[in-house]
């Protein structure tokens, strides 16, 4: 068990407004708890913020004792880079209020808001920036690193939406970042992660959005997949912007949105998002749940905030969790054989595959626009096996995952950064490509020359080459 204590600790409780959490804390196992059950760190001092001044303060702390940094948003990463052993946590659970100025259709939202935080004050205002479908995944993870969601075919990834940013540098310095005051950083932001330092308020702007979308599932037996995905691969690819919709093949989670009747039977589920007039989408989402013979359709008129709570109840944390993602351009035969496949031989009731259809206004922002490095994707599947604290098979459910993993690299283009998982410094440098990893390491060396934001897919300053 950790006990060491850091110099100078008591000094620093002193001046935050926040609180600083250690092992010798009652509530510390609660405190570093993290939504994947299988990480299990013990950082030797957790510090809540209360504010900026307080991220200021721990950052410049941590920076004098040569300390790294893991900065905590909703800490949903895969990869529990929310915590670290060696160094200092920066957790921003405590900073998630929201402001919107609905006239100017911008939000301005703390560093450790959930996505929950954003859509109920937007809403209120007719407006919605995209953001991620599980309504407890954090924003400060979800934007740096690209942030897929219902509306991005409309309105773009939420990294495109992100217009500014209020970071605290490594050297504990507030700096605003916009598209005047240093549009490189502002590019890097965009998609190159938590590396360059911590967002105590991200800018975005916002887009018209319901209240009532047209949204729901459609499902079918897996034995209908490899038709019904040859099907929808036509429909969707020739859908207008407004059709956001995500498929996944899994056992049927036992939730109140389905009938205990298809509770643990293997299943493909379109989810669907027609975010334009209701009235169209009628029209539009039509060829969806006309096609063979669903065993469940929910499509309805509903809350655009009700949808970002639909699959809150299939990703419950505590649970352990692994996963990848591979990018791909169409749902070919081929591709489709591969998930079928796959679906069939998923290994865990919580495990599952969303498969997210990109294009739209995720394709038409230059690829050398942001750091995002999937922009011409067609589709991204997240490949993720979730197994419960009791359950023995860990090798098994992670097997599976890589196993898919490779017989998907023959079709893949890429990866989603927010889905990488222990692809190693290699694999991150390949899911940006090349040029921009130089750009990157670039703005990493300006901005964290001693890379003390290190716990993160991570952009290392040290690392020159970009060949990939
Ligand atoms: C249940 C679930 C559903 C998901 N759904 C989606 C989805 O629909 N679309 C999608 O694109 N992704 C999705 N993801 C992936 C998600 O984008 C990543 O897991 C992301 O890292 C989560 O961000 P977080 O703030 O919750 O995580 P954390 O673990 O807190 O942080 C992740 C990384 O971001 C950094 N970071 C977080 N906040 C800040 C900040 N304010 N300043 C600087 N650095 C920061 C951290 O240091 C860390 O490196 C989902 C993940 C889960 C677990």
């Amino acid at each position: 068990m950790t006990t060491r204590t850091i110099d100078g600790t008591d000094t620093l409780a002193g001046a935050l407004r926040g609180e600083l959490v250690t092992p010798r804390d009652d509530r510390y196992d609660e405190v570093r708890k993290v939504w994947n059950g299988d990480i299990d760190r013990r950082p030797p001092l957790i510090a809540r913020c209360a504010g900026a001044a307080d991220v200021a303060a721990v950052v410049t702390f941590a920076a004098q004792r040569g300390l790294p940094i893991a900065v905590r948003g909703g800490g949903h990463s895969v990869a529990g880079h929310a915590l670290c052993e060696d160094g200092v946590v920066v957790d921003l659970s405590l900073m998630r209020a929201v402001r919107v100025e609905p006239d100017r259709r911008v939000a301005h939202v703390q560093g450790g808001a959930l996505w929950s935080d954003v859509d109920g004050r937007t809403q209120a205002h007719g407006l919605a920036v995209t953001g991620g479908i599980v309504s407890h995944t954090g924003v400060g993870g979800l934007t740096l690193g690209g942030g897929l969601g219902h509306l991005m075919r409309r309105c773009g990834l939420t990294a495109d939406n992100l217009v500014e940013a209020d970071l605290v540098t490594a050297e504990g310095r507030p700096v605003t970042v916009n598209a005047s005051t240093d549009p490189e950083l502002l590019w890097a932001l965009r998609g190159g992660g938590g590396n360059f330092g911590v967002v105590v308020r991200f800018g975005f702007r916002l887009h018209q959005v319901g209240p009532t979308v047209l949204a729901g599932m459609v499902v079918h037996p897996l034995d209908a997949a490899p038709k019904v995905l040859a099907h929808y691969r036509d429909v969707v690819e020739e859908a207008p912007d407004a059709l956001g919709t995500i498929v996944n093949l899994r056992l049927c989670p036992p939730v109140p949105a389905v009938p205990a009747r298809l509770h643990g039977t293997p299943v493909l589920a379109m989810v669907v998002c027609w975010s334009g007039d209701v009235d169209d989408g009628m029209a539009q989402v039509g060829p969806l749940r006309e096609f063979g013979r669903p065993v469940l359709d929910t499509l309805a008129p509903m809350r655009y905030v009700d949808l970002q709570h639909l699959v809150d109840a299939t990703v419950v944390p505590g649970n352990h969790y692994y996963w990848r993602s591979a990018d791909f351009d169409r749902l070919t035969d081929d591709v489709i054989d591969t998930v079928v496949g796959y679906a069939s031989r998923i290994t865990s009731p919580i495990s599952a595959m969303p498969i997210y259809h990109l294009g739209g206004a995720v394709g038409r922002v230059p690829a050398d626009g942001t750091a995002f490095g999937s922009r011409t994707a067609g589709h991204n599947v997240n490949m993720f096996a979730g197994w419960t604290p009791d359950d023995g098979d860990r090798d098994r459910h992670v097997a599976w995952v890589r196993d898919y993993s490779d017989a998907m690299a023959r079709h893949a283009t890429g990866r989603y950064v927010n889905f990488l998982s222990d692809e190693g410094a290699d694999g991150v440098r390949d899911t940006y490509g090349a040029d921009p990893w130089r750009r990157l390491v670039a703005v990493k060396r300006r901005l964290d020359p001693s890379n003390l934001f290190r716990y993160n897919f991570n952009i290392d300053p040290g690392r020159t080459e970009g060949a990939v």
